[in-house]
């Protein structure tokens, strides 16, 4: 399927939580890392409101508020938008790949939780 099959399938399938979600891949707050020594994947997703960054694996888990107590608690959807989000960027390829290592990796981290470093 082509980018604007896919837009056009997530937008009827999530509406509202659709355009959050393909806002957050627009404006590039998505990237993907890759941790080589260990040859693991996560993906962050920036929150511009709370001015903090969700550390989401696969369609599984996402650190924000929403899916702990929407998804986890209340069982009420089986995502939150970063979730969506890290979805559509994949399929679409509209992301950022990072590469870290064990050292780099290490100050990525510090930076994420410390400093709230925005992607730009
Ligand atoms: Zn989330």
């Amino acid at each position: 399927m082509n980018k604007k099959g896919i837009l056009e399938d997530f937008r009827k399938k999530y509406g509202k939580d659709f355009v959050k979600a393909y806002t957050a891949v627009k404006r590039k707050r998505v990237m993907k890392v890759i941790y080589k020594d260990a040859q693991q994947v996560f993906w962050i997703v920036y929150s511009p409101y709370r001015r903090r960054f969700h550390l989401v694996v696969s369609d599984l888990f996402c650190t924000c508020r929403d899916f702990y107590l929407n998804v986890v608690l209340r069982k009420k959807r089986d995502y939150c938008y970063h979730i969506l989000a890290r979805k559509l960027a994949e399929m679409t390829g509209m992301y950022e790949t990072r590469y870290l290592d064990e050292k780099t990796l290490q100050r990525f981290i510090i930076e994420l939780y410390i400093n709230l470093k925005y992607i730009d």
